[in-house]
């Protein structure tokens, strides 16, 4: 299905973003990966997708910095030739009720989940238009809709991301660039590891589906949405969320 495409996946090393990384190359994609560092788990989701056969490189790029990102994009313009895909999906938590937040922990995660968000797709938008395509999926979250004591900042963020993708897929349709956000649920990752049992109980209990979900279960809508079958789909906020905010 993307045999000669290019995505760029930011937070592509573990969790969702591996998961996203590893179906488009399963499905033929060749993979940029953008990440923190060189960690075991980005070297992990490297080597799985280059034994699929597939062309795969880590790029180590925090988000959250404008030039950094510039710079990383065009190298990969330079390395594969052409992007045709971009899943935003690097973001981080730093969950206080906001009396306890500090100024840093408000910075940390509006930086990293909206403006790197901001900043990665930027930098995409003069590739796609040059080629008169392109293909953007951001991961937002429920808690974006919704919101959640205890995530102002994280909830700010994803709400960011929604009114973000709205405007880029207004701002860019008639370019042949669709841009479409996917607002997870609990999902089964690093992010929500943290979770003790008894939290990840009452959680449970207010999901209809009784269940968090598998990233792989992310990642097959964030296949089908940069797909040529999602074509005339554009601006659209999908959840995967068990049923959690109906
Ligand atoms: P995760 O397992 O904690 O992975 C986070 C990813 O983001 C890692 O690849 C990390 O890279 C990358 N990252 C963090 N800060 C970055 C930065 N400044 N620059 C570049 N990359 C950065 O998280 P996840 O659960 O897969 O979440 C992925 C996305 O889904 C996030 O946007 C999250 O908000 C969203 N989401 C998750 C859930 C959930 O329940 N898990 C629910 C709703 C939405 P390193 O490996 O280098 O640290």
């Amino acid at each position: 299905m993307f045999t000669d495409k290019t995505a760029i996946v930011t937070g592509g090393s573990r969790g969702i973003g591996a998961a996203c990384a590893i179906k488009l190359a399963k499905e033929g994609a060749d993979i940029a990966i953008f990440a923190t560092s060189e960690s075991a788990k980005a070297k992990e989701t490297i080597d799985t997708i280059t034994k699929l056969g597939r062309k795969a490189k880590l790029y180590v790029c925090d988000v959250s910095n404008m030039e950094a990102v510039t710079n990383c994009v065009n190298e990969v313009v330079k390395d594969f030739s052409h992007i045709d895909i971009l899943i935003n999906c690097a973001g981080v938590t730093r969950d206080k009720l906001l009396l306890q937040m500090s100024g840093d922990d408000i910075d940390a995660v509006i930086d990293t989940n909206l403006k790197g968000c901001m900043y990665v797709t930027k930098a995409c938008v003069r590739p796609f238009m040059r080629q008169k395509s392109g293909k953007i999926v951001n991961i937002a979250s429920v808690v974006g809709l919704m919101g959640n004591a205890g995530q102002t900042n994280y909830a700010a963020s994803k709400a960011g991301v929604i009114g973000f993708t709205k405007s880029v897929a207004k701002e860019y349709a008639a370019k042949n660039i669709t841009c479409n956000a996917i607002a997870p649920g609990f999902i089964c990752t690093d992010m929500t590891a943290a979770l003790n049992d008894d939290q990840v109980a009452a959680i449970k209990e207010g999901i209809p589906a009784k269940r968090f979900g598998e990233a792989g279960e992310v990642a097959s809508l964030a296949a089908f949405l940069v797909s040529d079958a999602a074509s005339y789909i554009t601006g659209e906020v999908i959840k995967v969320d068990g049923g959690m905010y109906i």
